[in-house]
């Protein structure tokens, strides 16, 4: 059975991290369409930003530069590195029109948030008949020319790739003639956009789903547990029952066979011509028919709860009825090795008990400290005054009780494990009936032991004015 409990607790953990792993993953879809979609849908918001005259009439003139200087360089009057270098300060020049343009763009469109954009001339390459001359390219290094704002790297989203065409007629002078050249330029752009505070815009749009997963979670979370608690409880109260009716089949079977060995000799002529056989017989019926009938009455008054127990209580002296109590306890254990030591303080303090039941009450504990005692039991009974409380504590020098038990040994049906207590016969009900009777007195009971070495148990009572 804990095989089985423990292989469900694990399978359901298992169950468990699965369902967290996929729910992760579909929060985690979600969040990446959700990111495409926002991301998609300010690509359309803005898709023709350098659709604009201004634009337009930008582009020719970085166009014209670049051609100039193209044009230079194919005139061999400058190398390719120097046309590189001159271009740049012009590039750098017309960048703050381009920034100017495009936010005004921007603001038109009347979106919620916040663009930087920016185009990157990836390439620049001079188409001659069959060959290519790369004038520049990214491939090879740093991005050099670039329009718009500069942000990182991993904030760029891909805007717009292109690629632009234009012819580089001009006349070259060759050996004193000159001769009309045609040549086709290629720019390769990419713009990008940077979408400030994307992430937060995004999270915002998932804000419902991630609280209703997370809520999702912790309900299934806490249901499981619940379940497994239960599970256990129920467990442990299904072991309770099943040793509950071990030890009852196991305290009524001695009665029950001496009762049928005792009427049988009944029917012997021999005891019947003895009257002392007789009486004697009928005494051991007597003792054995009072054991069942405490059994019984043990099981049934279990079965109340501390609210439930009517006491009638009456007023009595400490003393006196103290006295009373050990003086039968003596009797009933004259047979075996017992001393009793007790130290009853005469201060006549009145107490409001109900009598049977608190006589109950301290007769189970005295008779554990026998059952659970050593060869030869010492029992040590106190009666003292300890801030306004009256206290009773009984002291035994028997095999004690481990720490973990301690809390334990008052609820109902407990019993120590067997490996501790040898084969001492009990219900499991003795102390849970105790603190029953004690908490309906409003009073309390605890105990202090050391295995070997013995326990105290201590009961507290409130005293009458
Ligand atoms: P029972 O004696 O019928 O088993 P109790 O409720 O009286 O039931 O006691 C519960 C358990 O507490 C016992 O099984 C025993 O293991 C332990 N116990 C009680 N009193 C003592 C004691 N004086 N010394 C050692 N163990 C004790």
């Amino acid at each position: 059975m804990k095989q089985k409990v423990n292989t469900l607790i694990i399978t359901s953990i298992i169950a468990l991290i699965a369902l967290c792993g996929i729910q992760a993953y579909l929060v985690y879809n979600t969040y990446q369409l959700k990111k495409d979609a926002f991301i998609r849908e300010t690509k359309k918001a803005i898709s023709n930003i350098d659709n604009t005259k201004e634009m337009d009439s930008l582009a020719e003139t970085w166009y014209t530069y670049l051609s100039e200087n193209l044009v230079e360089y194919k005139k061999n009057n400058i190398l390719k590195k120097e046309a590189l270098n001159r271009f740049k300060p012009i590039t750098d020049s017309l960048n703050h029109l381009f920034v100017l343009y495009y936010k005004k763009e921007i603001a038109n469109r009347n979106l919620e948030y916040d663009i930087q954009y920016k185009k990157d001339i990836k390439s620049i390459v001079i188409y001659e008949e069959e060959e290519l001359d790369t004038i520049f390219s990214t491939i090879d290094g740093e991005n050099v020319y670039s329009f718009g704002e500069k942000f990182p790297k991993e904030d760029e989203v891909v805007m717009s790739k292109a690629r632009w065409f234009t012819d580089l007629d001009y006349e070259n002078e060759i050996n004193g003639g000159s001769i009309n050249v045609s040549l086709d330029i290629e720019v390769r752009t990419v713009d990008y956009i940077n979408i400030i505070g994307w992430k937060r815009i995004v999270f915002k749009q998932m804000a419902m789903l991630f609280v209703f997963s997370v809520l999702l979670f912790l309900f299934v979370v806490s249901l499981f547990f619940y379940s497994i608690r239960n599970l256990i409880r129920q467990k442990k109260l299904a072991d309770i029952k099943t040793d509950f009716i071990n030890n009852i089949t196991h305290e009524l079977k001695t009665p029950l066979a001496t009762l049928g060995i005792a009427s049988k000799s009944l029917r012997k002529e021999e005891i019947q011509n003895s009257s002392d056989a007789f009486a004697n017989t009928l005494d051991i019926l007597d003792r054995q028919n009072s054991r069942l009938q405490k059994l019984v009455d043990q099981v049934v008054t279990n079965s109340l709860g501390s609210e439930e127990i009517v006491i009638n209580k009456e007023e009595i002296l400490d003393d006196v009825y103290f006295q009373n109590v050990l003086k039968d306890f003596e009797l009933s254990v004259q047979n075996k090795n017992v001393s009793i030591v007790s130290k009853i303080e005469f201060r006549e303090v009145h107490l409001s008990i109900d009598k049977f039941m608190f006589t109950t009450a301290i007769l189970n504990v005295l008779d554990n400290a026998v059952k659970y005692g050593k060869e030869n039991t010492e029992i040590i009974f106190r009666t003292y005054l300890k801030d306004d409380q009256y206290e009773i504590s009984i002291h035994d020098n028997g095999i004690g009780i481990h720490e973990k038990e301690q809390r334990k040994i008052f609820e109902k049906f407990y019993r120590v494990s067997k490996g501790d207590v040898h084969d001492v016969k009990g219900l499991g009900l003795g102390l849970f009936y105790t603190s029953q009777i004690v908490k309906a007195h409003q009073g309390t009971i605890s105990l202090e032991s050391k295995p070997d070495l013995g326990t105290t148990f201590i009961i507290t009572l409130p005293i009458t004015e």
